[in-house]
Parts: structure tokens; C-alpha cells; sequence
């Protein structure tokens, strides 16, 4: 009954080895070392289980019960299973800041202060002064009013936790104006009427999606409205026959009625990117100084810095919003901000910005600099995936991503590979775009008009070689 491989003869139960004898054998002290010696033995358990049912099946080969080929078959398994889930990837989608590749990558500066975080005490609430108990805000707050011109800042966990506590501390049971232009809904589900309604605030739409004048608002306003506020669009743009006021005509509107502007900036940044030849975004101080008296921001955009919601304006606002309790719910951790002080302090020289901030580094690559990494990858890409595959240089349009200046696009570079051999195109596609992603190093693209894409705009050529080095493994 049994079945002979070309291996080996066929083996039966009785030819396993005991767990005790295996575990004794010198190929599985490196395993042990290496994962743990219960680990190693439960999953040589498991995997003496699989034998004797292949044993029983009359598939079993006697090469297999060698200890270095169970040795290894195991190694394999457990190195797998021990692989971390959050994977380091390439971001060859031509998108700077993607919300599903984590956003903003930390300058220097910041991954050396989040180093020291994790591995010391801080004075994170603890005030060095006087020696008693402090606020963790005050670590950040003071380079936030620098940087923008506010009397006070707050930091939470993210823009949408910003907005949520901002509408809840001073909008509960009361009313919120907003223009219909401005009801946004972003990535991953945050909407405005949406997070409003959670916060116990009412929405009072006013104007329509595409026009929405000053009487609009003005006429919105009753005994019950808590405040004005203004929702940069960040995703979209509305263009032909449209009009919306602009932060200015709102904030003199409110204040006329005594009553607070709200602005949710989305990525709010705190140096205009027109600097750069980037294109204008508002920035934060600009926002306050039409008139605003609360800006809330992400510190994952155009910031360039960790996941963080930013809230800067005006003092007595601020403190309301630091006694409500969900300020304790959303509160940001150490690591966030041992990240945020010093990108936070790179701002104090915005000349600095364009080498360290890394993510404006990545939208300030010159296409010409895109193009010669393209130029040098080719050939190897090429051989790597052999004369099914055309590959070729293309010009490429790279986008800022998660919000900011949507309709604006960076002139890129990149390869794009089409499928020159039999059968269906877009499962060959689909085929390449798997293989890149099981890559020790999955290497991310975007497939459109029966290409697959890489930009390589974000890879600096620091990290070039690393990933020349693993296309190797596509051939196999
Ligand atoms: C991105 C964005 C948010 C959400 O910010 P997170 O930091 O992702 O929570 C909210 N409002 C606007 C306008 C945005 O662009």
C-alpha cells in the first residue's frame, strides 16, 4: 500500500521519529534558539501529526523524516508565521502621501526623538520647572502658536478626532453652519455630517453644492446656532459656475453675531508649498489670520509629520476644549509626540525643509532625477521579468495624496509594463502586480489603460539598490 517517491521508498507510521528523539537532534537547536523551544515543539507536533496521516494515506516518503529536512520544512513555517504583519514596502503609486501606506514618512530627526521615547523615561506631564505634575500639550503648544500665530493649541489623535472634540466641546445640542459646497466625505469614511451628528451638534446646511453666498450664511443664523464653520475640500475640486465665501466674509459674519469660526484645513500646512513651485495650499496662519478662531489639521499630510490632529486659535476656546472629556479619550501617546516636536521645530527654518522634511523632499524631486532612476532600472526590470513582459520609460503624473491640491499633479517618472506574451492581459497583470507584492520588500504599484505602473518618485535612490537587489526573485 505504500507509495514510492522518486526520494525515497515509502514509509510508514512506525518510521516517524519520536518528538523527544527530533527535538534532541542537533537540527532543531538552531530552531530553538531561534523561535522558542514550546513554539518549535508544538509545531513539530502538528507537523508529526501531517505525517502520519500522509502515512496512513500511503503517501508518506522516507526522505521526509530526515530531522534536517523537518528541520527545515519547519524553519520555513515558523520564520513565516513570525514575519511581522506590518510589512515595509516600495510606494511606486505615485501617490507622496498614501493613506493606506501610512501617510508621511518622519525625518531623522523625529525617528531619533521616538528612539529616545521608547527607551527612557520623558517628562511627558511632568513639569521640569517646578517639579510637579505637567501637561503634555505644553510640549508642542508653544512651537504651535510660534509657527501660526494662535494663542493656544491642542493636539489629539488624528484630524478627525480634532473635529469630533472641537464640535463636541463647543457645539453639544446646539447648531453648526455649514455650506452645502463643503460636506465632504474623505478617505476611509470620515464624513462631516456624519462626525457632527456623533458629536451631538446639529448641521444646518446652508447655500447648494456649487453656490454658496454670504446672505446664505448669515440668514442660517438663530438663537440656537453655536457656530460657523468652513471644510477645506480636500479631495475634490467644484469648477464652472461656483462660488463660496471665502474664510474672510464667513469669520466677519460670525463674529457680527458673536459667534466662533471653525475651519477644518484638512491637511493645513504651515508653509505655503507655492514656495516650492508647489501649488498654493493655505496655510494655518493665513487661516487664523482671515479670521478664524479654530483651524484644525492633520499631522500626517502635508505636515510631514506623525498621525496627530491639530488644533490651534483662541485661548478661551482651547481651554473649553481641554476640560471636555473626550480630550482624555482622543489624547495623543509619547511616541506621537516625541515625532511632532522636532518636525514641528524644523519649521522654525523653512529653508532646512526641502532636504530634511522627507515628505517634501518626495514632491520637490526634479522629473529629470525620476527619469534617470528610470533610465538605470530598466534593463534591470527587463531581465527580471523576461520577453513576456515590455518594459519602458514613461512620463508619469505623481499626486500629493490625502487631500491636498487634488486637482494638481507632479510631473513624474517611471517604468510601465505591459504584458507582450499569450493569453489574458489583465490576469497577467493582476499576476505581476501578486508577484511584486510577495517580494520580501512588496513592491506596491497601480495598474490602469493595461499597464502596470511603477513611479518612481518615491523611491530615493538610497533605497535603490534594495530594490534592484530583490528583483532577482521574480525570475523565479
Ligand atoms: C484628511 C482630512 C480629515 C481627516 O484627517 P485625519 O488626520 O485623517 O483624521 C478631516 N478633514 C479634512 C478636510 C481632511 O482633509
Amino acid at each position: 500500500m505504500a507509495a514510492a517517491g522518486e526520494g525515497g521508498a515509502g514509509a510508514a507510521a512506525s518510521d516517524i521519529p519520536s518528538l523527544d528523539r527530533l527535538l534532541k537532534d542537533p537540527s532543531f537547536g538552531g530552531l530553538a534558539a531561534r523561535h522558542g523551544t514550546s513554539r518549535v515543539t508544538d509545531a513539530l507536533r502538528a507537523r508529526l501529526d501531517e505525517l502520519r496521516g500522509a502515512a496512513r494515506a500511503g503517501t508518506l516518503r522516507r526522505d521526509a523524516l530526515e530531522p534536517a529536512a523537518l528541520a527545515a520544512g519547519l524553519g520555513r513555517t515558523l520564520d513565516e508565521a513570525s514575519r511581522p504583519r506590518l510589512r515595509t514596502v516600495f510606494n511606486l503609486t505615485g501617490t507622496v502621501l498614501h493613506t493606506n501606506l501610512g501617510r508621511a514618512l518622519l525625518p531623522d530627526e523625529a525617528v531619533q526623538s521616538v528612539l529616545r521615547a521608547m527607551t527612557a523615561p520623558v517628562a511627558l506631564e511632568f513639569d521640569l520647572e517646578r517639579g510637579g505634575r505637567g501637561d503634555r500639550d505644553e510640549l508642542v503648544e508653544g512651537l504651535l502658536c510660534e509657527l501660526t500665530g494662535a494663542e493656544a493649541a491642542t493636539v489629539v489623535n488624528n484630524n478627525a478626532a480634532a473635529v469630533l472634540l472641537m464640535l463636541n466641546a463647543l457645539a453639544n445640542r446646539r447648531e453648526v453652519i455649514v455650506s452645502r459646497g463643503e460636506l465632504v466625505e474623505i478617505g476611509g469614511a470620515f464624513r462631516i455630517p456624519d462626525i457632527m451628528s456623533r458629536a451631538g451638534a446639529k448641521l444646518v446646511e446652508v447655500g447648494t453644492t456649487n453656490r454658496t453666498h454670504p446672505a446664505d450664511y448669515a440668514n442660517a443664523i438663530g438663537p440656537r446656532t453655536a457656530m460657523l464653520m468652513k471644510v477645506h475640500c480636500s479631495n475634490y475640486a467644484i469648477t464652472g459656475f461656483t462660488r463660496s465665501v471665502d474664510s474672510v466674509q464667513v469669520a466677519g459674519i460670525a463674529h457680527a453675531h458673536g459667534l466662533p469660526l471653525a475651519v477644518d484645513l484638512g491637511s493645513g500646512s504651515l508653509v505655503d508649498p507655492a514656495r516650492w513651485g508647489l501649488p498654493h495650499e493655505p496655510t494655518v496662519r493665513e487661516t487664523l489670520a482671515a479670521g478664524a478662531d479654530l483651524v484644525a489639521f492633520s499631522g500626517d499630510k502635508l505636515l510631514g509629520g506623525p498621525q496627530a490632529g491639530l488644533l490651534v486659535g483662541r485661548a478661551d476656546l482651547i481651554a473649553k476644549i481641554r476640560k471636555n472629556p473626550l480630550k482624555r479619550a482622543l489624547r495623543v501617546g509619547k511616541l506621537t509626540l516625541a515625532a511632532l516636536e522636532p518636525v514641528l521645530a524644523l519649521y522654525r527654518t523653512p529653508e532646512f525643509l526641502p532636504e530634511r522634511l522627507v515628505t517634501l523632499r518626495l514632491m520637490l524631486r526634479p522629473q529629470a532625477a525620476i527619469h534617470g532612476q528610470a533610465q538605470r532600472l530598466l534593463a534591470p526590470v527587463q531581465r527580471a521579468l523576461g520577453d513576456a513582459w515590455a518594459v519602458a520609460i514613461a512620463p508619469m503624473s505623481s499626486q500629493i495624496g490625502s487631500g491636498a491640491m487634488p486637482v494638481e499633479a507632479l510631473p513624474s517618472a517611471g517604468l510601465a509594463l505591459r504584458f507582450a506574451g499569450r493569453g489574458s492581459r489583465g490576469r497577467a497583470l493582476e499576476g505581476l502586480a501578486k508577484a511584486l507584492r510577495d517580494l520580501p520588500r512588496p513592491v506596491i504599484g497601480r495598474i490602469a489603460d493595461d499597464a502596470l505602473w511603477l513611479d518612481l518618485r518615491c523611491l530615493e535612490e538610497a533605497d535603490e539598490a534594495v530594490f534592484a537587489s530583490q528583483l532577482e526573485e521574480l525570475r523565479a
